[in-house]
């Protein structure tokens, strides 16, 4: 999973989301912004980029706890919703990943 496509899924879920959640249309809401901007910085930044291990074989733990409990959130609302964006399997890995960490 290279890194463009990964903030592709990412936006994607953080849109289903706040569509879902906070009732916004066709924009997110200043705190899923928020949230949004983060995670992509946090790719650009990741050192490993393409050759990225799964989040939580990373030895590093970019997200702050605070980041990282809404990113779960978001995860665990949409990712159920995602299945038409994304390949399943990835899908499946991503929340367990999630759940996990
Ligand atoms: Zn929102």
């Amino acid at each position: 999973m290279s890194i463009e496509k990964e903030k592709k899924v990412i936006r994607k879920m953080i849109e289903i989301y706040c569509k879902g959640k906070h009732k916004t249309y066709h924009q997110l809401c200043e705190e899923c912004k928020t949230l949004l901007n983060y995670s992509f910085t946090r790719l650009d930044l990741c050192p490993f980029k393409d050759n990225k291990p799964s989040c939580k074989k990373c030895p590093i733990h970019c997200y702050s706890p605070e980041m990282r409990e809404k990113i779960r959130l978001v995860m665990k609302y949409s990712g159920p919703r995602m299945i038409f964006y994304t390949p399943l399997e990835w899908l499946k890995h991503k929340i367990e990943e999630i759940k996990h960490s």
